[in-house]
């Protein structure tokens, strides 16, 4: 009996990464979804030296290689699998990264089958599988940092194959008359990550949004923008639950404040959302795993 077959047979490990505009995480897991790596933050400077740190990272920690990964990435994103342009970054203000071929290049580069999705996608599937988002049938998971982001799923399924929502750009309804300030949306001013996202608050009152006390009237505002945004999303999607999350959530009693005023606008006509906390503060990295574990079923072969 040679001692080769006497080894027993090596455990799958898959990866995720998490691609943010400012940083990326990465995470390698059993199959089964035991966690056994988590690397430090690395910096999304140039897409180049972004990519060598997350290959040497999965160098180090799984040096027999990975049967599968999962990327959450920032957007836009081309999904369409019959592009030849999927899987690359589209259109972004980070110069550097428009056009780059993330998916393709992390396939080729770690030869493995590879899955992507939009951060907010992913993480909405991390928390339908693993966290707030379990059981429910049409789940929405807005994030609300200095952007605002917004994913679907429906039936643990992303229910538009080939592109994907960009809830943070929404047109929504200002608080009152007297509400004129003009928005820091570059695209369209005013629009909901224009007024209620992190960068928003900074460029508004001056101030982070951490450094606003609770009962400072600026959170009625902010309040009543999320709460806009929660019900048009209940009205165009139908979910059943929400995960309302990111940075600017943080604010004691926010959340309380957007689910009130959301109910508000609804008015009773049609049901109000179940409306709560991510479980995870990486959703988008559990997110990433979960579509790496999907994609030993049916991810793309490695980019030759
Ligand atoms: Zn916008």
């Amino acid at each position: 009996v040679s001692t080769r077959s006497l080894r027993s047979p090596k455990p799958r490990l898959i990866g995720g990464v998490e691609a943010g505009g400012s940083k990326f995480l990465c995470a390698i897991s059993t199959a089964a979804g035991k966690r056994v790596a988590t690397s430090g933050r690395i910096t999304a400077s140039n897409p180049a030296k972004t990519v060598e740190e997350v290959v040497a990272f999965f160098a180090e920690h799984a040096p027999d290689g990975l049967d599968a990964l999962g990327i959450a990435s920032f957007g836009p994103v081309e999904l369409d699998p019959a592009s030849d342009q999927w899987g690359y970054i589209t259109n972004t203000p980070k110069r550097l990264w428009v056009n780059f071929p993330l998916a393709p290049t992390l396939s080729q580069r770690l030869k493995c089958p590879v899955a992507i999705q939009t951060d907010v996608n992913a993480a909405a599937l991390g928390e339908y599988r693993h966290g707030a988002g379990k059981g429910a049938h049409t789940l929405v998971y807005v994030t609300v940092g200095t952007g605002i982001g917004g994913g679907v799923l429906v039936k643990g399924k992303f229910p538009f194959a080939h592109r994907h929502p960009e809830l943070g750009h929404m047109q929504i309804s200002r608080l009152d008359h007297n509400d004129s300030w003009p928005g820091a949306c570059k695209y369209h001013r005013d629009c909901l990550e224009g007024l209620a996202s992190a960068a928003a608050i900074r460029a508004r009152w001056d101030r982070d949004g951490s450094e606003i006390p609770p009962k400072d009237p600026a959170w009625n505002y902010v309040a009543h923008y999320l709460a806009c945004g929660v019900v048009n999303i209940a009205l165009t999607l139908s979910p059943d639950r929400i995960l309302l999350g990111g940075g600017v959530l943080q604010s004691p009693g926010l959340l309380e404040k957007v689910q009130a005023g959301a109910q508000r606008l609804l008015r009773r006509y049609v049901p109000m959302p179940e409306l709560l906390a991510p479980r995870f503060e990486d959703s988008g990295l559990v997110g990433a795993l979960a579509l790496a574990s999907d994609s030993l079923k049916d991810g793309r072969k490695p980019s030759s």
